[in-house]
């Protein structure tokens, strides 16, 4: 049997015609920049994430650098971020000329520890050789909800407050996550979605957007998606070229009319491996990442922290299974930040994360055999 990773083309199968449909209007219509698909999509991701505004981008990476844009930060700026999550997360920062201040995560979790945050203010300044920030350079904060799950949003946002940062929250993993009852993205002052093929809702390209309930940051960043140009040809701000394809848009209208049922069954898939894990006995041979009561957990990935991981990797592939380490270099120690000063043993615990999980197939159309047959052949690697 084989059991990939992910299977876009089973989700494709159960789509076809309402998209190449939907792909057909744009087609006739020729309007592939900024159509009227891309407005709409718009109105529907904010009603879907609880936001007033949603501004649609060329990526999630890139509604990270608009937000960061919007907010005015500037060389010598300085971000709070996590270490571990996708480089995106804090290459948006750098690219900026910023500096990215890394905080370890909750090891339960793997969402920004809230309590480290508050270290990086017991202190005047952070102090890294070569590099010295003082406080009042930190001018925002950027949560990740990491494979679908909350950041600890409630003290994020108390901190925020203390401290006057502004806050971006990356939902590139969490459309339609939860924290106490409220969609992510509306929390924070910014929320950053990606539709890169892999995540929840997933289009046919690359793809972005970011919600506010700011009237002024909404009306900034879709100046800055054009060049900063706004009439056409005057431009007050060097903005960027970063705008949704209407034919993506188009797709995308289509397919979150089915994303809750998508997610609703990634959480059955998550939540069945975390009851026959325990039955066949693995309970001490890894933890599943926790889900939170009252937290909307969307299962972009379900991943497992186990003994011997790469190990595991081995016998999962010999045997047709999908896998991958997200991630499995945190950030602090990348070598294009090897100037910023950090060393191995500044974040312990993403560090020992990065060791030692692994995701597995979760995706929505995993029949009950393959299922079956992924937690038979862990079952089989440790017993
Ligand atoms: C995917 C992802 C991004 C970047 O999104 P792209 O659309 O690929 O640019 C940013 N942050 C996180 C946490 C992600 O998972």
């Amino acid at each position: 049997m084989q059991v990939s990773l992910l299977d876009l083309k089973a989700q494709y199968n159960t789509i076809k015609d309402e998209v190449k449909e939907s792909i057909e209007q744009v087609l006739e219509s020729q309007h592939f920049i900024m159509g009227p698909q891309v407005k709409s999509l718009e109105e529907k991701i904010a009603a879907y994430t609880q936001c007033k505004h949603a501004v649609a981008v060329a990526s999630g990476s890139d509604a990270l650098v608009i937000s960061l844009m919007a907010m005015d930060i500037k060389p010598g700026d300085a971000v709070i971020t996590t270490p571990y999550t996708f480089f995106a997360t804090a290459g948006a920062v750098a690219r900026l000329g910023a500096i990215p201040i890394f905080v370890d995560i909750n090891p339960k979790t793997y969402n920004i520890d809230p309590e480290k945050i508050e270290d990086v203010f017991r202190k005047k300044s952070v102090n890294r050789s070569p590099l010295t920030v003082n406080q009042s350079s930190i001018k925002a904060l950027i949560p990740v909800h990491l494979y679908g799950q909350s950041a600890d949003m409630d003290p994020i946002m108390d901190i925020a407050k203390r401290y006057n940062l502004t806050v971006i929250e990356d939902g590139a993993q969490a459309i339609g996550t939860e924290y106490k009852g409220r969609r992510v993205g509306s929390i924070g002052d910014f929320g950053c979605f990606s539709f890169f093929p892999s995540k929840n809702l997933g289009g046919f390209g690359d793809g972005g957007m970011v919600t506010t309930n700011s009237d002024e940051y909404a009306d900034k960043m879709r100046v800055l998606r054009l060049h900063g140009s706004k009439p056409k040809y005057y431009h007050k701000v060097v903005g960027m070229n970063s705008r949704l394809d209407t034919l993506n848009a188009a797709v995308l209208e289509v397919k979150l009319a089915h994303l809750d049922k998508w997610s609703t069954a990634r959480k059955n898939n998550a939540e069945w491996y975390n009851a026959k894990f325990k039955d066949v006995g693995l309970a001490d041979q890894f933890v599943t990442t926790p889900y939170s009561e009252g937290w909307r957990h969307i299962y972009n990935q379900y991943v497992i922290r186990c003994k011997n991981r790469d190990g595991l990797m081995k016998h999962l592939k010999e045997n047709g299974i999908g896998c991958e380490v997200y991630y499995p270099v945190p950030l602090h120690i990348q070598e294009c930040f090897k100037d910023l000063g950090y060393k191995q043993g500044d974040c312990p615990i993403s560090e020992a994360a990065a060791l030692e999980t692994v995701a597995i197939p979760v995706y929505p159309e995993l029949t009950p055999e393959q299922k079956g047959y992924v937690v038979e052949t862990i079952r089989k690697f440790y017993m």
